[in-house]
């Protein structure tokens, strides 16, 4: 379509000045590859279990408003959860809503500031962006990327942030931070700390639990990476008096009637998932060993579903396009931030994925 100069003007003028400095999201086109770049989960259910599913779903009325209150899934995310029985939660449509959710509720004038360690989950930045928060970073450690908490300390001082995101384990590096370090964060912010568990079922550690002892503590999960992807569905637990506020800027009907339904049927069968998560670490741990094997390569330990590893000098955009070429899609990082120079992001798989991933890339370093 063509664009007249009057439109260009007219964009120029209407749309928010932050958002026009924005770029979109970009998600790379997968069709046919061996998909590594997102964190899925790459299992599909069994067969009794679809049939099983697709009964539910017949039963869905589709003519009607989903559930506003989410009542029956709540209550399973509650009780697989863990979360505590006093806490609150608010649903999003994935934990990418909620940060949008709490960027409404607490930001708006651009003046409240958002702080996060950092290399870290872009989304914290992109949200902050056009939902009028500012954006603070501090860099993680040299060498492990443990949180600083001197640093972190020194700047929540400074910035007083409304929001502290605390990625539990972080991505993209793989690692849960000390929790001496975290606890050193959460007392020392004047805003609410929100500790972003995507990872929790790959981890084994959680802050759950510490939802009793700090009241502006929330902690955020989501369904995506333990295998329900597709569903989008996020939660956000935490003092029912900070649910109440949030809830207010939730959009009535956000979490759909088949989401809705099928995360409770999932949630009935968490045994399954939890048995692919086991393999999944214990893939983990292979990919581990091989990466680390590989000359030129160096792999960070992981406590989620995905291994960073960094390759030799200039090499890793190279590298990274030519596992595209040979139908292996993983993630570039090399360029995303100054502390992951010439480093990869890679997917645990399933073991015939990860091992067209470790043939691929053998090619590629040879090349
Ligand atoms: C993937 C990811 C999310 C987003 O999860 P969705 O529920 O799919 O929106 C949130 N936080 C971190 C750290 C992630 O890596």
């Amino acid at each position: 379509m063509s664009r007249s100069d009057a439109l260009a003007q007219r964009i120029t003028r209407l749309v928010r000045p932050e958002v026009q400095a924005m770029q979109a999201y970009h998600v790379p086109p997968a069709t046919g590859m061996v998909k590594l770049d997102a964190m899925e989960n790459p299992y599909p259910w069994p067969g009794e279990l679809r049939e099983a599913w697709l009964q539910v779903l017949a039963e869905v009325s589709i003519n009607r408003y989903p559930d506003p209150t989410a009542a029956v899934l709540k209550q399973r995310l509650q009780r697989e959860g863990g979360v505590p029985a006093q806490a609150g939660l608010v649903l999003g449509n994935g934990s990418d809503e909620l940060i949008q959710l709490l960027g409404l509720a607490l930001g708006g004038g651009g003046e409240r500031v958002v702080l996060s360690p950092g290399p870290s989950f872009v989304m914290y930045r992109l949200i902050s962006g056009f939902t009028g928060m500012w954006f603070e970073e501090v860099a993680l450690g040299e060498g492990d990327f443990h949180l600083d908490t001197g640093a972190m300390v020194a700047a929540i001082g400074r910035h007083q942030p409304a929001i502290v995101y605390l990625a539990y384990p972080n991505n993209p590096t793989g690692n849960a931070f000390e929790s001496a370090a975290m606890e050193a964060v959460i007392e020392a912010a004047p805003g609410v700390v929100v500790v972003d568990e995507a990872y929790e079922p790959f981890c084994g550690r959680s802050w759950m639990p510490a939802l009793e002892r700090y009241e502006h503590l929330l902690v955020m999960r989501t369904v995506s990476k333990m295998g329900l992807a597709g569903l989008r569905l996020g939660y956000l637990a935490g003092h029912p008096d900070w649910i109440a506020q949030f809830e207010k800027c939730r959009l009535p009907y956000n979490i759909n009637a088949l989401t809705q339904a099928s995360a409770a049927f999932a949630l009935d069968h968490a045994d399954r998932l939890r048995t692919q998560t086991q393999a999944l670490c214990a893939e983990r741990e292979r990919l581990f060993d091989a990466l680390s094997r590989r000359p030129g390569v160096a792999a960070w330990p992981s406590d989620a579903n995905f291994i960073t590893f960094r390759t030799a000098p200039g090499r890793a955009a190279a590298i990274h396009g030519a596992l595209r070429n040979d139908g292996v899609l993983i993630k570039c990082l090399d360029g995303s931030h100054p502390m992951l120079t010439d480093c990869l992001r890679v997917t645990v798989g399933t073991a015939e994925e990860n091992a067209s991933f470790l043939q691929a890339l053998d090619s590629a370093l040879a090349g």
